[in-house]
């Protein structure tokens, strides 16, 4: 059986990424997606265990030194990180995860597991990822502005990413990556397990 694939999504705050992998979710049934921690407090409307993990530094910190965490990054001041467990079962039981992480977390899981796929989201324009961060309304200005810093920094960074997505409208970005999955799924290095069980190619 072929190991499940693994899909690192990352993109600004402001380019849609919760959104589209939500309905990235709804239309592939099959698609484990991964709960990372974070010492953030929630925000509101978001369950613990569904949208996060939400732990104490010192909980991040025990997790961190127990080698637990497939990757983990600071980010606007607080720590976010992968469970590895959950991740590497899923994969092994041939299911595919999403996870949903920053720059510095796709780095790391890219090193760790070059067979994953990363696609960075982008937002159309400048101007509309301001006016969509905006228009969210959970940040304050401050806040904003850091997000904002943040993310031309991370928009450098696309460029190191398997493929770049840029989400115009949700339907048709979500429909791209769907496309990508269907397209790595038929490399011929994912698709070796069972042409070598079925005696089509050999070692
Ligand atoms: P937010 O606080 O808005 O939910 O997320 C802030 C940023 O942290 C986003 O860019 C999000 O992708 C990233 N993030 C969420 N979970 C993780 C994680 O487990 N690891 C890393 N490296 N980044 C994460």
């Amino acid at each position: 059986m072929a190991a499940g694939l693994l899909l690192v999504v990352s993109g600004p705050s402001g380019a849609g990424k919760g959104t589209v992998c939500r309905e990235l979710l709804r239309r592939l049934p099959g698609l484990w997606y991964s709960v990372s921690a974070t010492t953030r407090p929630p925000r509101p409307g978001e369950r613990p265990g569904v949208d996060y993990y939400f732990i104490s530094e010192e909980e991040f910190r025990r997790l961190r030194e127990a080698d637990a965490l497939l990757e983990w990054a600071q980010v606007y001041g607080d720590y976010y990180g992968t469970p590895r467990a959950p991740v590497v079962e899923r994969l092994a039981q041939g299911q595919d995860v999403l996870l949903e992480i920053d720059v510095q977390g796709a780095r790391q899981v890219k090193a760790r597991l070059p067979e994953a796929v990363t696609v960075f989201l982008l937002p159309p324009s400048y101007g509309e990822l301001a006016r969509r961060l905006a228009g969210r309304g959970t940040e304050d200005a401050a806040q904003m502005r850091r997000r904002l810093e943040l993310a031309s920094f991370e928009i450098e960074r696309a460029k190191e990413y398997d493929y770049l997505v840029v989400n115009e409208e949700i339907a048709q970005a979500t429909a791209k990556i769907e496309a990508i999955i269907t397209a790595e799924k038929c490399r011929p290095q994912r698709a070796a397990p069972y042409l070598l069980q079925e005696g089509i190619v050999d070692e």
